[in-house]
This record gives C-alpha cells, structure tokens and sequence, in this order.
C-alpha cells in the first residue's frame, strides 16, 4: 500500500454520530475532523448509532423478524405498495436529473430495492436500528449506502436530500426538516383503516379500525394522500411471516403464533396512505 491510496477521500452524506461532523471514507472507515472513526463491516454498512443507543443490546428488529420480513416481501404480497411508491416518486420528479435519497428506517431495504423502477437516477443512503436488518440490506444492494441509525438522531447531513422516505417508522419531523433541502419532499407511508382487518379478526375478539393518521407538520405542505388497498390470502406459514412484522407479535399472548400456523389460510385487507409533503 503506497501513500497515494493511503489518503483516499470521497465526500458522503454520514455525520459523525459524536460531534455531528461531515464523514469522509479513508480506507475501511468512516472518519471526522475530530478523529472518531467508524469501521465499514465486511457488508458494506456502518455503526453510526449514537452512544448513548448502544448500550441496550440489539436494538430494533432481531434477526428472526427480519428473515420472517424478508420472506413475507419477496413473496410479492406488498408488491401494489411499492410499485404505488415508484409512481409517486417518478411524477413528483418528473424533471429531475438525480435525487438523493434517504430512506428513515428502511429495515431490510425491501422498498430501496424496487426503486430501481422510478425514472431518474439517483443517490441512496438507509438507515435503520436494527443491525441485522441494515446487514441485509448492504449486502444485498451494493450500490446504495447504509448505516445502524436512529430515527431521533439521523446520521445524516443537513439539507442534503431531496426525497425522504418514512415507511412504517418512527415519525422524528425535526429530524426528516433537518435533512432535507428546501423544497424537498417527505414521504410517509402510514397504516390505512382497514390494513391487516383479516390477522386482526384471526388474534382477537373485539377488532378495531385503525387510527386515520393525517397530520399536519410545522415547516411542511401537505402536497397529497395516496391509497392503496389490496386483499391478500395467505397459508400459515406466510402467516406467520406477516404476523412477525407487525407490532401485534409483541402484544399478542402465547400460541397466536401456532394459531396462525394452523389456519388453513386467510385473507386479510392491505392497506397503506403514502402522505406526501414538501418543506417549506
Ligand atoms: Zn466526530
């Protein structure tokens, strides 16, 4: 290794999760002015999580919710969503040369992943808190870069994006202004009324509608509310797959699970709203 591969520097959009700095790639690392220094694993992606977040072992989705996920997407059943999502994307940046894009939470990278469908070219940066599900993630799509992250603390740059992407996370809005550049848009994908009516019916006895969550955020237009409603039918073990992505596998009591295995098959309503903003 000579000097002149010693002093590689390329300019990402990463901040230093200790003192909030601007991270360059020098070598197998992500480094600040300061000297903090983050390795790349083998994969590709990098810890940035704030220290304070470490210290409870494994935060987020663990290792069998993100291989459950994983199987439960690539078995096309929210197909409708993402397509929905590229269609939005492609007419909102009709005219667009090349977008950077962050995708907040974007666990396993399912949804980074159909993007390649939209019609312009463009820069990706995921993050999510679960290591396992970045993993994936960065070993699956190489050209896109990810991190271990935390949705109240980006590790991103300021007003460097402009799409951001929110799918079923934690909803920080000071966090989603604080990345995106001026004029730039927020997507929110958020539960429908009726999404997952079937597996609801399968767990418990007095069903409830989901919450319509449509709100309105300081330093953001409301631009557009997009639906999209689907019926899927699925055999346990798919079941089971979809049940380990939603919050009810953590308050359901034992032997849902094996109740879901069990069952013949069911169907279930899918619904998502893509709420579009734009800050302003
Ligand atoms: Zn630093």
């Amino acid at each position: 290794m000579g000097l002149l591969t010693a002093a590689v520097f390329r300019c990402i959009m990463f901040i230093c999760p200790i003192c909030r700095t601007q991270l360059n790639i020098q070598n197998k690392a992500y480094c600040c002015e300061n000297n903090h220094s983050f390795d790349i694993a083998k994969q590709g992606y990098v810890n940035l999580l704030p220290v304070n977040k470490k210290h409870s072992d494994n935060p987020g989705d663990s290792k069998e919710m993100v291989i459950a996920r994983r199987k439960f997407l690539e078995s096309g059943n929210y197909d409708c969503f993402a397509e929905k999502l590229c269609e939005i994307i492609s007419s909102v940046f009709a005219n667009s040369q090349k977008l950077s894009i962050a995708d907040c939470g974007c666990g396993e990278g399912y949804y980074d992943g159909k993007l390649k469908n939209i019609n312009c070219d463009f820069d990706l940066y995921g993050f999510d808190i679960s290591k396992e599900a970045v993993r994936y993630a960065s070993g699956k799509y190489k050209k896109y870069h990810f991190a271990v992250g935390s949705c109240f603390q980006m590790p991103l740059k300021d007003n460097s994006f402009d799409l951001v992407l929110n799918i079923f996370a934690p909803m920080v809005e000071s966090e989603m202004k604080r990345i995106l550049k001026k004029d730039g848009i927020m997507i929110y994908a958020v539960p429908g009324k009726n999404h997952l009516m079937g597996l609801k019916n399968l767990l418990y006895e007095n069903v409830y509608e989901n919450a319509e969550k449509h709100t309105e955020y300081d330093g953001f237009e409301f631009v557009s509310k997009n639906s999209v409603k689907s019926e899927i039918t699925l055999n346990g073990e798919m079941g089971v797959n979809l049940f380990k992505m939603t919050p009810y596998y953590f308050k359901t009591q034992l032997g849902a699970e094996e109740k879901i295995r069990q069952n013949n098959g069911f169907t279930t309503e899918i619904h998502f709203d893509f709420l579009v903003y734009k800050k302003i």
